[in-house]
């Protein structure tokens, strides 16, 4: 073997035969480069999903006749597939086979859990939503998280070798090392759990566990509203208040993994406690529980977010008020964020989002008036991928931290 240093596109020899990819290969070896290069060609359909073959040379700097072999001798072992490029332009894209594999992404909420199965390309195959009594315990989600997976499974026919990985959210901080949570305020029956190594043995898969917020940042930057910016936040609004924050095109976890807690902001050392033990957190102001308590003063009732957002659009005096000071309230917590980080874009999750210039115009002024000389850069929008921005984070990051068999 020659030592001496591979060139990228050196490797164009023809695929040994459909089927087969050698496991192993000395350093430095023709059957190692190859590996390699088969390696970089997945990993931009992984992070690109499907794309031209013409994107791959250039994303990865391969050769394209050396793109075009590998692309082969992968769809032959069914991990890759090409289908027509329906953007009406020149060639074809390639995506992974819809057979190649299967994710499993988990959103356990304050009072839901929700469980989806999906394929590679993150088409949803299947999913279950259930509620979830208040305090839950991890070990009784999980395991009920396992029922549904493995009902999923069976309704769709796959076999449990062909999941290859999961992702979970919780509504709380999670480590640095993406295995428990990092605080015990939030989520008490969770704590002191190894929620990685518990849902990986119910789930028989491994696991990535990550905070719901930091998941709903990554997916409304790869696939939603965020697609294309390089510094926004995604701001979480529902039992609990959190920001995740995508910083330089990535996802910033900070020191612990506890980055983008916005929820637990002072904003009033003299209002109500906060369950974190606090007092006059942004999140007394603004978390469900709170809209709920305000529009029942104004006389209304109203169940869920939803149905204030509802009525708020039907033109209730009462419910407009209360989304629009909601929005207020959040807007001068964006302002300190904006202050110290100065996102390009911020996009609302949760059903206040829905409620479109009611709560945005209403946000959007309160950070022209607490942040430094107003941010004139700084876009407001609502959440794209909705109700599903948590779950297809859950996804995003399985299939990013999956291993393939390449
Ligand atoms: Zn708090």
């Amino acid at each position: 073997m020659t030592s001496s240093p591979p060139a990228p596109d050196s490797d164009l020899q023809s695929p040994s035969g459909g089927g087969h990819l050698p496991d192993t290969a000395a350093p430095g070896s023709q059957a190692a480069l190859r590996r390699a290069n088969r390696r970089r060609v997945v990993d931009t359909v992984r992070s690109q999903g499907a794309v031209t073959q013409a994107r791959i040379a250039r994303e990865t700097a391969l050769a394209p006749s050396t793109v075009s072999s590998i692309v082969k001798e992968l769809t032959a072992c069914d991990l890759l597939a090409v289908e027509p490029d329906h953007g009406g332009r020149r060639g074809q894209r390639v995506r992974f086979s819809a057979s190649a594999g299967y994710l499993v992404g988990v959103d356990v909420g304050h009072r839901h859990v929700e469980v989806a199965l999906a394929d590679l390309n993150l088409e949803i195959r299947a999913r279950r939503r259930s509620e979830l009594p208040a305090g839950h315990r991890a070990q009784d989600v999980l395991a009920e998280v396992r029922e549904t997976c493995s009902d999923l499974r069976a309704s769709l026919g796959i076999a449990p070798d062909r999941v290859l990985h999961a992702g979970l959210t919780l509504p709380a901080p999670v480590d640095a090392q993406r295995r428990a949570l990092d605080s015990d305020a939030i989520l008490p029956r969770w704590a002191g759990t190894d929620v990685r190594a518990l849902a990986a043995r119910l789930l028989d898969c491994p696991v990535v566990v990550e905070n719901d917020a930091n998941a709903g940042a990554v997916s409304e930057h790869a696939l939603g509203a965020g697609r294309g910016v390089a510094d926004m936040a995604y701001l979480k609004v529902a039992h609990g208040v959190g920001a995740g924050l995508i910083l330089g095109g990535r996802l910033y976890r900070g020191a612990s993994g506890s980055a983008g807690e916005i929820g637990h902001i002072t904003l009033d050392e003299g209002a109500g406690l906060c369950r974190c033990g606090n007092r006059g957190c942004l999140e007394t102001f603004v978390c469900a529980p709170a809209v709920l308590d305000l529009v029942r003063t104004s006389g209304q009732h109203a169940g869920t977010v939803a149905d204030v957002v509802a009525t708020a659009l039907q033109g209730d005096p009462g419910c407009r008020r209360v989304v629009a000071d909601t929005g207020r309230v959040l807007g001068s917590a964006v302002a300190q964020l904006c202050n110290l980080l100065n996102p390009e874009l911020v996009v609302l999750g949760g059903e206040l989002g829905q409620a479109g210039d009611l709560v945005l115009d209403p946000m959007m002024e309160a950070v022209d008036r607490y942040s430094l000389h107003g941010d004139t850069r700084l876009r407001i929008v609502p959440s794209e991928l909705g109700a599903g921005a948590h779950l297809m984070g859950a996804l995003i990051l399985a299939r990013s931290e999956s291993s393939l068999p390449v």
